[in-house]
Parts: structure tokens; C-alpha cells; sequence
């Protein structure tokens, strides 16, 4: 499987990986989260998983089961970690360690290494009987502002484990234990990003009404406040004015997120009348429709006012669109400000950028180049994977104290979008 890579991902990063997994042969990874499909941890285990166990190294993932209650309880957990002023009352934190205590009943964290992905899980260390040297807490959520008291919470079970693990050193937090950072990744060759012929992105447009000789703007995100859907389609009506264009805003449920459909009615309401929006809730099997809208696309946003990662603006550098993203989370280590897209702070100011780059398509074309090159550099399923395995490799040789990177290409200082910087990517 991992030959496949040969010529998309870096050479340097595919020879450390068979130096690592030969390290690792016959070792055993686990991954556990609460949803197999929608958002960014399913889809990055749904990738991650096959291709570890091809190295030699078995692994699997289970998903932890939760009523409805459970899985509000968990939204707004996560809501408070994400900063919203929320109060976890009593009686939900009890129904929230009931439900962990029940799965940990049948769930069985056997593996060498074992991964709990996001708060949901969390506390799954106090009821499972493990070694919990073996265990990793890995956080996939925006953890740079937490309500005080949520953490407080949460921060009791995350102690235990052997780690933590952030996307970006902006979300690392006092602990007493060590703290890693890996980003995500996509995987080039998933349905969701490979190549797709101009027939194939084509159909999907047409199947949706979508006109190509317009320009498009795609945000694909769950309905979530967070993603600020509204906030895009007021800046899209500020940008009507002067372009003729088409707004696409694709998203879909997450199993694990009671919120959507309230939000998906608010879009609409919001979108009602103008037949140049485009709401598209897509089932969790769209992968080709996602990849073909992002490929449609003139200009890609996630105007999230809160973000984990956000893996859209990933795939959509990938498929080389220049991105405006809210400059929250970690999409400031993704788009570097002028250079692969625009960071911005407010409605205005993704009005202001969306006209420039419909205005200066050369500009925007150059800025796509160059977000595709930083992708390929940073952001690859290659690089997630060896850093997992040399996560493994850690933990397995007893860890080492202090907050450590592991990758290291990222850009030396904080990219906070406040400069239009000149850097060219893809000629260095
Ligand atoms: N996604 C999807 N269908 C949707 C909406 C999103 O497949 O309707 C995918 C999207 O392409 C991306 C992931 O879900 O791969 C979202 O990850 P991200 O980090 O952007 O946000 P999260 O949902 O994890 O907050």
C-alpha cells in the first residue's frame, strides 16, 4: 500500500517509515473514538487504520456506543472546550461516566499502544483495566480558550494517561504529563482527494444545478456554529454585489453531533429565495461529491470562528484553491497568510478577500500551487503515519518529559495573518 505514495508523498518521509515499522513489526496499535463516520477523526481512521496494518502492524478501531443524551452531553462538553460558556451540570457528567463505564464493559484495550481520540472517551482510563503507560490521549478539538470547568473536568482523566497529544503547540496545556504535537493529514488517494476528471466533477455540479461558468465558493463543514455558515453567507451577499457568483455550502451529519440539523434549518432559512446558494446535506458516503465540489471551486472557505485543524482547508490546498479560513485553531498553520489564502477575523474581512481573489484569478491560481506544495510537504498521510510510529515507538521505550514536536516543517514562526508575507513554496 505504501508504494502507492512513491511520487506523491516526500521520498524522505517513505524511508523513515519502512525504517519504522520494521522497528515496530508485530506490534499493535488501537484507535477508540465515538463516531465511524463524519468529521475528521472518522475520516482519518478510516484511512489510517488499513494503512498501519500494511506496515506490519496490526491495527484496529473500536467506537464507543452512547444514547442521544450521552452524545448531547458530549456536544456540549465539547462545545465548552471549543469556549462557549456552557455549565456541565451534575447529573450529565454522571450520565456521561455511566456510559463510559457501561462500554468499558466490552470494549477490550488490548493493543501494544492504545489511541483515545477527543473528550468523548476520555474517561474510558478510570473504568478499563489497563496498563495505562499503553494509553494516549489524542485531542482533535480547538483547546486554545476551554470553559475553566469543562477542562477542570476533563483534565482529571487526561492526567493519567501516558500523553497527550494536540494538532498545533496552541492547544498544549499545563499537565503533568508529556505533550506531543502531530497535525493531522489527509490521504492523496482517498476517494474524498484524488484526481477526478472534468467529466466526473462535472456530473456532481450538474447532478446539483451548479454552474461552472460562474464562479463558485464552497464551504464544506458539519452545521455547526463553530463553522460559521451564516457568517459565510452574509459575506457572500456583501460579495454578490460586485460578482456574479454561486455559494456552495456542503455539509452533512456527524452521528456524534446532535447540533446539525438545527443549524442545517437555520442555513436554510438563511439561504431561502436566492437560488445561487447552494445547502447541500450530503450523506456520510459522499466522498467523490465532496472532492468534485472542492475541485469546482473558484475560491474555498472554512470561516470557522472555532477549529480543531479543519481538514476541508487541507483538501481543498490539496486540490490546489487558495482558502480564506478564520485565523482560529489550526488553520493558521495551514494557510499562510497571502502566500496559500487568507486568514481572517471577521465577515468583512472574508468579503474583502473573496473580491480580491475573484478579481485577481492569476493571483489566486499562484496561491493554489502553492497551498498544494505546502500540503504535500506537511500535511500527507505518510508524514501522520510515521509520526504515529514513532509515537508508538515512545511510548513503548518509556516516555521522554516535555512538551515535544514531531514534525518539523511548519513554518518557524506563528502565522497569525497580520502581514501579507512574499515566501514562494514552490521555488525554494
Ligand atoms: N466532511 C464530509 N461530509 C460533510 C462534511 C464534512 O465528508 O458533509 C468531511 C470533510 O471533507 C473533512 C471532514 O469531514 O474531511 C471534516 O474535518 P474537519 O477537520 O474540517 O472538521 P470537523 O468536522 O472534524 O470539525
Amino acid at each position: 500500500m505504501i508504494d502507492a505514495y512513491r511520487g506523491i508523498a516526500p521520498d524522505s518521509v517513505l524511508s523513515e517509515l519502512s525504517i519504522l515499522a520494521e522497528a515496530l513489526q508485530g506490534r499493535t496499535l488501537q484507535h477508540v473514538n465515538s463516531t465511524r463516520t463524519g468529521g475528521g477523526v472518522a475520516e482519518l481512521l478510516t484511512r489510517l487504520v488499513p494503512l498501519t496494518t500494511s506496515l506490519g502492524i496490526p491495527t484496529t478501531w473500536d467506537v464507543i456506543m452512547g444514547s442521544p443524551s450521552f452524545f448531547e452531553v458530549t456536544k456540549a462538553m465539547h462545545n465548552a472546550l471549543q469556549g462557549a460558556d456552557i455549565e456541565i451540570p451534575h447529573t450529565d457528567r454522571q450520565l456521561y461516566l455511566r456510559t463510559l463505564q457501561e462500554n468499558a464493559e466490552h470494549l477490550h484495550l488490548d493493543a501494544d499502544v492504545v489511541i483515545i481520540h477527543d473528550p468523548q472517551p476520555a474517561y474510558l482510563i478510570d473504568y478499563c483495566p489497563v496498563e495505562r503507560q499503553r494509553l494516549v490521549w489524542r485531542c482533535h478539538i480547538d483547546l486554545s480558550r476551554p470553559n475553566e470547568q469543562v477542562w477542570r473536568f476533563l483534565c482529571r482523566a487526561v492526567s493519567k494517561y501516558a500523553m497527550a497529544v494536540f494538532h498545533v503547540p496552541q492547544f498544549a496545556q499545563r499537565l503533568p504529563i508529556p505533550q506531543i504535537i502531530i497535525p493531522p493529514s489527509i490521504d492523496p488517494l482517498s476517494a474524498k482527494n484524488r484526481e477526478l476528471t472534468e467529466e466526473e466533477i462535472t456530473a456532481v455540479t450538474d447532478r446539483f444545478g451548479i454552474d461552472r461558468q460562474r464562479p463558485i465558493l464552497v464551504q464544506v463543514s458539519r452545521f455547526d456554529r463553530f463553522k460559521d455558515p451564516l457568517g459565510v453567507i452574509a459575506a457572500y451577499r456583501m460579495v454578490r454585489q460586485n460578482f456574479d457568483c454561486q455559494l456552495v455550502l456542503a455539509g452533512g451529519d456527524a452521528s456524534d453531533d446532535p447540533e446539525g440539523k438545527q443549524v442545517l434549518e437555520e442555513v436554510q432559512e438563511a439561504a431561502a429565495g436566492d437560488p445561487d446558494i447552494f445547502v447541500l446535506s450530503l450523506p456520510p458516503d459522499s466522498d467523490i461529491e465532496i472532492n468534485a465540489l472542492q475541485r469546482a471551486a473558484t475560491v474555498v472557505l472554512q470561516k470557522s470562528t472555532r477549529e480543531g485543524f479543519g481538514l476541508t482547508v487541507t483538501e481543498a490546498m490539496w486540490k490546489g484553491k487558495p482558502v480564506i479560513g478564520g485565523a482560529v485553531g489550526g488553520i493558521p498553520s495551514q494557510i499562510i497568510h497571502g502566500v496559500t489564502g487568507f486568514l481572517v477575523h471577521s465577515i468583512e474581512g472574508a468579503a474583502f478577500r473573496l473580491r480580491y481573489l475573484l478579481s485577481h484569478p492569476r493571483r489566486a491560481q499562484r496561491m493554489g500551487e502553492q497551498g498544494r506544495e505546502y500540503v504535500r510537504r506537511n500535511f500527507l498521510i505518510t508524514r501522520h503515519l510515521r509520526d504515529y510510529l514513532l509515537l508508538m515507538l515512545t511510548i513503548l521505550h518509556h516516555c521522554p518529559k516535555g512538551p515535544i514536536r514531531l514534525s518539523t516543517s511548519f513554518p518557524a514562526s506563528q502565522n497569525t495573518g497580520s502581514a501579507d508575507r512574499t515566501c514562494d513554496l514552490t521555488s525554494g
